[in-house]
This record gives C-alpha cells, sequence and structure tokens, in this order.
C-alpha cells in the first residue's frame, strides 16, 4: 500500500483525495519507485478536469523522482538502488510509492539532486524539444513565449538566452515581468494590460517572429498568429487558459502561409534513445549552470490540492514540488 492522491471523479481541486492505494511487486518491464520529491504540471489539472480524459477512479500526477525499489522481470534499464526520475505516463506519481514503466525511468547523474530532477524533467525536457526539434531556434532569431515566468517560461527564457536568442516573454503582472527578466528574457509584456500583439510587432520592427510557442491556449491562439512572419510557425503546446477552439484552416493563408503544431513531449519521447538523448541535453543545461531550476513553491504531498488551487489562480512562478 501507499498513499495516493487519486481522483474519482472530474472537477475542481477538491475531487484530489489523499488515500491508501495498493501497489503490490513489480511485474515484467516494470520497477518500483519509492518517491523523494513529485513534480507539479499543468497537465495534471487537465486530467483532474476531464480536459484529458483518464479511466476513473485514477492516481495522477505526471512526474516524479526518488529511488528504485525492486525491479520486475527482464528489466535492464534500472537496478535497486538506483537514484531515477521521469517525465511520463501513465499518471500516478501523486504517491509515496509507485509502479512505472522501467523504460521510462532515467536514471539521475550526480549532479542532479532529486528535488531539482522532480522540478524539471517534464518542463525541461518540453523545453529541449520545443527548442531544438519542435522549431530549431536559431542564435540571433527572436521568439515570442507565453506565459514566461511559468515552470516551463522560466526554463525556455534561460535555455533560448544561453543560445542567443532574443525572447519576448508574455506575463501575467509586473512581479511576473522581473522575474522572467532576470532569468534571461530580453522583452516582456503584461498581457493583462498591453496588447502583445502590437508590441510584438513594435520590437521586431513590424516584422513579426518567425516561432511563436504559446501554452496559454484559447486566449492567446489568435493574437499568436498575428505575430508570426510570413511563413512561421505556431506551437500550440497547452491550454492554460482553456482549449483552443476549432479552427478555419483556410484563415492561415491571408496570414502568410502560416504552420501550426500541436506537439506533446509523449511523442517527441516515445522510443527509449529520444527520452534519454533529451534527458541527457537538460542534465547538461542544468548541470553547466546554463539552465537553473527555481522551485518557487512546495507543499505536502497530502495538500496537493492547495497547489492546483494556486497554480490554476496564477500564483505559482517556476517550479513547483510536492513533497511524500
Ligand atoms: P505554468 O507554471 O506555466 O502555469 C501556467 C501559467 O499560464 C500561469 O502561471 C499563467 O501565467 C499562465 N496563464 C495564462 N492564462 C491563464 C489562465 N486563464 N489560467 C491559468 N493560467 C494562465 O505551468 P507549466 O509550466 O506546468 O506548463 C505551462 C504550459 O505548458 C501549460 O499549458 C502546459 O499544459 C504546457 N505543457 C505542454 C507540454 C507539451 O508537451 N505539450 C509539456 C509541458 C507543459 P501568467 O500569469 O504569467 O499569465
Amino acid at each position: 500500500m501507499s498513499k495516493a492522491i487519486v481522483i474519482h471523479e472530474f472537477g475542481g481541486a477538491d475531487v484530489l483525495k489523499w488515500e491508501d492505494f495498493p501497489v503490490g511487486e513489480p511485474g515484467p518491464g516494470e520497477a518500483r519507485v519509492k518517491h523523494t520529491a513529485v513534480g507539479l504540471n499543468y497537465i495534471d489539472v487537465y486530467h483532474r478536469t476531464g480536459l484529458y480524459p483518464l479511466q476513473l477512479p485514477h492516481p495522477i500526477g505526471m512526474e516524479g523522482a526518488g529511488v528504485v525499489e525492486a525491479v520486475g522481470e527482464g528489466v535492464s534499464e534500472v537496478a535497486p538502488g538506483d537514484r531515477v526520475a521521469y517525465a511520463a505516463n501513465p499518471p500516478g506519481s501523486y504517491s509515496e510509492v509507485r509502479l512505472m514503466p522501467a523504460h521510462r525511468l532515467v536514471k539521475l547523474p550526480d549532479a542532479i539532486d532529486d528535488r531539482t530532477a522532480a522540478g524539471m524533467m517534464l518542463q525541461g525536457m518540453t523545453v529541449q524539444y520545443l527548442v531544438r526539434r519542435t522549431y530549431q531556434v536559431q542564435p540571433g532569431e527572436t521568439v515570442l513565449w507565453h506565459a514566461a515566468a511559468g515552470g516551463v517560461g522560466l526554463i525556455a527564457c534561460q535555455w533560448l538566452s544561453s543560445m542567443g536568442v532574443t525572447v519576448i516573454g508574455t506575463v501575467g503582472s509586473d512581479e511576473k515581468a522581473a522575474l522572467a527578466k532576470a532569468h534571461g528574457c530580453t522583452h516582456t509584456v503584461n498581457y493583462q494590460t498591453e496588447n502583445f500583439v502590437e508590441r510584438v510587432k513594435e520590437i521586431t520592427d513590424g516584422k513579426g517572429v518567425p516561432v511563436v510557442y504559446d501554452s496559454v491556449g484559447k486566449d492567446t491562439w489568435e493574437g499568436s498568429l498575428d505575430c508570426l512572419q510570413p511563413l512561421g510557425l505556431m506551437v500550440s503546446f497547452g491550454n492554460a487558459s482553456g482549449a483552443v477552439p476549432p479552427f478555419n484552416v483556410t484563415s492561415l493563408a491571408p496570414k502568410g502561409s502560416l504552420y501550426v503544431t500541436r506537439p506533446t513531449l509523449m511523442t517527441y519521447t516515445a522510443k527509449r534513445e529520444d527520452l534519454v538523448a533529451s534527458a541527457t541535453e537538460l542534465f547538461d543545461m542544468v548541470g553547466t549552470g546554463k539552465v537553473k531550476i527555481e522551485i518557487n513553491q512546495t507543499y505536502p504531498l497530502s495538500e496537493t490540492a492547495q497547489a492546483h488551487r494556486d497554480l490554476e489562480a496564477r500564483k505559482t512562478t517556476g517550479s513547483t514540488l510536492l513533497l511524500p
């Protein structure tokens, strides 16, 4: 048995229940992981509300770090005693102990402590694939990144700035603007008080940007398309303000023959070699100090509901940990 956060129905933060959950022995290909730290991510909210449906009842949480306690038959990737971390399906990381498919686990190097790992695996590997694979951002380019002071956002600002990229970052308050700037964001736009399309046009001398990274979704979709250069790429990778409504693909023509993609980390790390390559690059960025993981909130795992409320109320910045 483990204590875990389980949902029995979709809904608000109140549906997150702290209860006993059976664990058992690892089967073939599985490892049992005892968590030392768990990461909070916006996808956990989508699972909780049912925007990304799960079969109920279901434990939730996509990211954790800890120690392998036992492995099942045929496991070669990890061994008992290894320090590991992951950002992967199936949901269930909001727990003291759990079973995981062993091929989704990554061994942690000495330079990366457990809390840093739990605060970065999902958000950091997301930045890695978005800036290196979805669109290969080049030094000297200017990109627009929404929610620049969030978990993904603060990692992206540092990563891109270390590459010599100019980052225009949107934020919901002046405090968040200062935080994003301190992490390498070149220009900040408070999209609660300023028109971000006009500001992007102003900063780029009317040219627009070659790529927009938009995880806000419904509220920024239209404006983001208007920030793109001809042949620009709209990377719609999240829905913090709600899902993007269905759109007319023909509308991309007059805006400059635009491209649109809707990527997910799970696709980009589905192959073991891609997972390991992405994690290794992230470990390198953090290990060499180019990216610092800002863990700005911690909660006891049993108080996950409050963490969800704060995330949805836009009260958090950087990464958030839940501690067993
Ligand atoms: P964040 O820490 O970035 O939190 C979300 C932020 O979105 C808020 O802090 C807020 O910042 C902004 N926001 C704008 N509008 C709203 C709104 N109406 N309600 C709530 N928040 C709003 O979360 P994460 O770093 O965990 O994730 C960032 C985004 O990236 C999420 O949308 C997530 O789903 C997505 N994501 C996608 C992945 C993929 O592979 N597709 C993988 C990982 C994350 P502000 O106040 O500054 O506007």
